[in-house]
This record gives structure tokens, sequence and C-alpha cells, in this order.
């Protein structure tokens, strides 16, 4: 998920925190609770102490989230996924990881972290709050109740069983894990997670029927964004389940012109380059040294073009090879990780073919017209 506007407040152990202003809501929402429930249960303490606590109970809430997310966040960079930072925003935090990650037992460790810690912060504020009781301390007993609450809260609404929650992902773990392909483990996850949404909504509709109007609308809201990710989560698994039963061998450039390295950039545009399907292998005595595209010539002003190798402007070898049976999921993420416009196929050694994004992406849609031709009556 992206959010536009943000404020970012400072980085923890790498990881930068920012803040999206829909997430002040919340903050203003939950110092209001946590004021009417310290003056409910400590009817001496004064209007101003009472709000005081209650604005400092809603940072300690922040800090929380924070560390629910850092959960997340550490676990997902101990098994080498990046992460961009934490947003606190107005359905609590979200840690921004940058690649799915690479298994089902990873998946699985780094969904399940964040709730984890909740319940922890919760059990602590919970024994605490004893701690704090035996000293007949009212308004402090409150104070830890009323965290542990909402830790243990935030652990709950977390576990709900909707994709892209962590209780969605804990889910899809375990599908994936059972029907070994991720795209099938979304596809399955989204549509638990819709019913969960359409549950929730209509939670929301009756409390608000039945005069729990703030409860009903906030139910409503929460049901219709989970509802909305499960079926843009949905759309994707389709795409994917679609590039993994795709393979490399289906979708490469076969059509392969080899170029002698010493080739200029202006022998390289007019006379080889250009034809259609085809990939330019660069060769220099026989031996595959990169992979040459017209775009990588851009940068190259015209009058440099005669005196300019293709070898300065070709994509070198390098990356992990793909071999054919390799999936076109598996060849884009390649491609994306290698920051390559094209990647070499090999297969017992041997140059096959050349797999680039808009390879796949022809594949993919051929093979969708001809499906659709075929279901046509
Ligand atoms: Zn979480």
């Amino acid at each position: 998920m992206r959010l536009r506007t943000v404020w970012r407040i400072g980085r923890i152990a790498g990881i930068g925190v920012a803040i999206h202003p829909s997430w002040l809501i919340i903050y203003v929402l939950f110092a209001w609770s946590a004021t009417v429930a310290v003056r409910y249960f400590d009817a001496d303490l004064n209007e101003v102490n009472s709000i005081v606590l209650g604005l400092i109970a809603s940072l300690v809430l922040f800090a929380s989230v924070v560390a629910h997310e850092f959960a997340h966040a550490l676990v997902a960079r101990r098994l080498g996924i990046p992460i961009e930072g934490i947003t606190l925003f107005l359905f609590g935090g979200v840690a921004s990881i940058l690649r799915e990650p690479p298994s089902p037992a990873a998946e699985l460790a780094m969904a399940a972290a964040g709730p984890a810690l909740s319940l922890v912060l919760a059990a602590v504020f919970l024994l605490i709050s004893v701690a704090v009781h035996a000293l007949h301390w009212t308004w402090g007993w409150t104070f830890c109740v009323f965290l542990a609450a909402a830790n243990g809260m935030l652990a709950v609404f977390n576990l709900l069983p909707a994709f892209p929650s962590d209780g969605g992902r804990i889910l899809r773990a375990l599908l994936w894990m059972h029907k070994r392909s991720q795209a099938r483990a979304t596809g399955t996850a989204s549509v638990v997670s819709l019913v969960v949404a359409v549950c929730l909504a209509g939670c929301g509709l009756y409390f608000v029927l039945g005069e729990h109007e703030y409860r009903g609308v906030w139910w409503m809201v929460i049901g219709s964004f989970l509802a909305q990710a499960a079926m843009t989560s949905a759309r994707q698994a389709r795409v994917d389940l679609a590039l993994e039963q795709l393979s490399v061998r289906e979708c490469m450039l076969t059509k392969l012109i080899p170029v002698p390295a010493d080739t200029t950039v202006g022998e390289f545009i007019g006379e080889i380059a250009g034809l259609p399907g085809a990939a330019y292998p660069v060769v220099r005595a026989g031996v595959l040294v990169g992979i040459a595209d017209v775009r990588q010539t851009a940068g190259i002003p015209l009058q440099r073009w005669p005196s300019t190798p293709v070898s300065a402007i070709m994509s070198p070898l390098g990356a992990p090879p793909l071999r054919e049976e390799a999936s076109a999921r598996d060849a884009l993420a390649a491609l994306h990780d290698s920051g390559r416009s094209e990647l070499p196929v090999f297969e017992a050694g041997v140059l096959v073919g050349i797999i680039t994004q808009e390879a796949i992406f022809r594949a993919l849609h051929a093979r969708k017209t001809s499906v659709l031709a075929a279901a046509r009556p």
C-alpha cells in the first residue's frame, strides 16, 4: 500500500518511521477513549489530568503500533527482504516490505511476528496493572489495563483472516504450504478475506440499525477497506497464476542474432537491430559476453554512434541464468531483482533464448486471447 502525503518522524535501526495525516484521527479517538476510561474508574482525577493521561496513553499506543510493525520489519530484514519503512495511518500501521517472501515459512514468520509482539505487550501491561493495583493506584491501573486491552485488540484485529492483514497472510502461508502455489493460495485467501470483510461490514450495519452508530460506521469503513484490498489481491492473484502457469520456454525470444562485441552502435542500429521478435546476444571470440538492446543506445549522442562499440552499451552477463522450465513469474522477479531489461536463458550451458518483460506480457496476452477465443461459443 502506498500513502502519498506522509510526515517522516525519524529512523530506528535504519528503518524510517512516518505518519500519514489520517493517523491523527486515531490518535485523537484513542486519547478521548482513554480519557473517558480513566475518569470513569478514578472519579477523583480532575479533567486536565485525565486529558493529559489520555494523550500519554495514545502516545504509548503509537509506540506499541510502531513496535508491532518493527517486529514484521526486523523478521523481514533477517530473511533478506528489503524494507522501505513504517507508516502509521487510519487503520494502524503498515511496514512497506519491498519483496514478496520467498517461501511460505518466511511469510508465516513475518506475518506472525507483529501479532505475537502485540500479545507480549498486552501481557506486559496486564502484569504491570496487577502490580499497580496492589499499590491502590487507580488511574495507573486503568492506564495499564487500557493499554493491555488496546494491544490485545490490535493483535486480534490483525489476526482476522482478511488478506493483506497479518491473519490473511498467515492463512495464505498455510494454504501456500498445502497448495504449493503462492498465486493459488492468494486467490483462496482473497475469497476468505472478502467473506470476512462483508461480515464485518454487515455487523457494522447491524450496529448502526441498533443505534450504535459510532461503532457501526467504524466497522463498515474497515469492512469496505478490507473488501477493496481483497478484490485487489484476487485480481493480482489471477495475473500471478497465469504467470506461474507460463514457462520461460513459452515466452522467451528464440530468434537470436549474434552481434560481435566490436560492432559499432551505428552499425547495430542501422544494419542489425529492429527485426520483430529478435534478441541480440553480444559475442567476443565466439563467447557470449552480454546482450544488446536498442533502448540501451538512448544515452549515446548521434555523433558518437560510429565510434562506440556495442560492448559499451550492452547488459553484461552476471545475473543468475534462467532455465527454460522456470515460470514467467520467476523470470519477472529475476528481471526486477537484477535491474536488467533482458536476461539470457541457458540449457546445458548453451544459450537457447533471451527473456524480456515485453516478451512475457506478449505471451501472457496471447494466451489470454486464445483462452477467450476457445471459450467463445
Ligand atoms: Zn501486523
